[in-house]
């Protein structure tokens, strides 16, 4: 890729909301022959430049983890407020996909635009829909949102790999949902990869194993592909659920241990 010299240096955080206990197996399709803890992080990620605020993916709210037997750490969206980034400040809203715990709070942002690959629109409102294996992951009111975002001109569609703003592009990979995309940003130590669910834990994408949740597992496996291809390095990538990113990158002082910074390299 090219870095043109005028392009916007964005910085980059991790903002940890919620987790949960789970145990290997839970996973892997086909479970794991060492079944052990491996608990789960939930994120929502944060791109500032020195004129534009970008949040990537919404998270779930407090009702949500209820429902859903979640911990709930603290709301995405008032870690945020606490970090100085108002929700009414926020210009672009990315939605990786449309799972619940990554398109909740979406009503939450009043001026942003939001960008959707349409083929996960499809997905959520299709004829999968139907199977309850498929509809689990996603809840049908924020997926009716979404749908009224459109209906109110606040959603930009992409078909593919496209640029959303100098500095932050989006790239198709289906596979854990079948509209499913990432996102890199480019930041003072190039082009960081926010995987988000192309690869819920580093060990997916290094060991090539499917997550438990998929749509389509050769796109999955493609995925991991595409996420190296795109990243400078395998440490320009950053998982979407794994505990790691917090132990690995620099936690941003007075946030409880729940932002770290990801546009400085990583411990490991
Ligand atoms: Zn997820």
């Amino acid at each position: 890729m090219s870095d043109l010299p005028n392009l916007p240096i964005y910085e980059l955080f991790a903002i940890r909301y919620a987790a949960r206990d789970a145990v290997r197996s839970e996973h892997f399709i086909g479970g794991d022959p060492h079944d052990g803890p491996m608990p789960m992080d939930y994120f929502v990620w944060l791109a500032r430049s020195d004129d534009h605020i970008v949040v990537i993916d919404t998270g779930f709210t407090a009702a949500m983890a209820k429902k859903r037997k979640r911990n709930f750490l603290k709301c995405p969206v008032q870690s945020l407020a606490d970090f100085g980034i108002a929700a009414d400040m926020v210009d672009d809203v990315i939605l990786t996909h449309l799972h619940y715990d990554h398109s909740g709070n979406f009503d939450r942002f009043p001026r942003a635009q939001f960008h959707l690959q349409e083929q996960e629109l499809h997905y959520a409102t299709g004829r999968y829909m139907r199977y309850p294996h498929l509809q689990h992951a996603f809840e049908l009111d924020d997926v009716c949102g979404v749908v009224r975002m459109n209906y109110s001109q606040r959603v930009c569609f992409y078909d593919g790999d496209d640029e959303v703003r100098p500095g932050v592009r989006v790239h198709r990979t289906g596979g854990h949902s079948a509209g499913l995309q990432f996102v890199s940003v480019h930041t003072k130590r190039g082009w960081v990869v926010l995987a988000s669910d192309s690869s819920h834990y580093y060990e997916h994408m290094e060991s090539y194993r499917p997550f438990s949740i998929a749509f389509h597992v050769g796109e999955m496996m493609a995925s991991f592909d595409r996420l190296k291809k795109v990243a400078p390095s395998p440490q320009h990538i950053i998982p979407g659920h794994d505990p790691l990113v917090m132990a690995r990158y620099p936690a941003v002082a007075g946030t409880d241990g729940l932002i770290v910074r990801l546009d400085e390299a990583p411990s490991a």
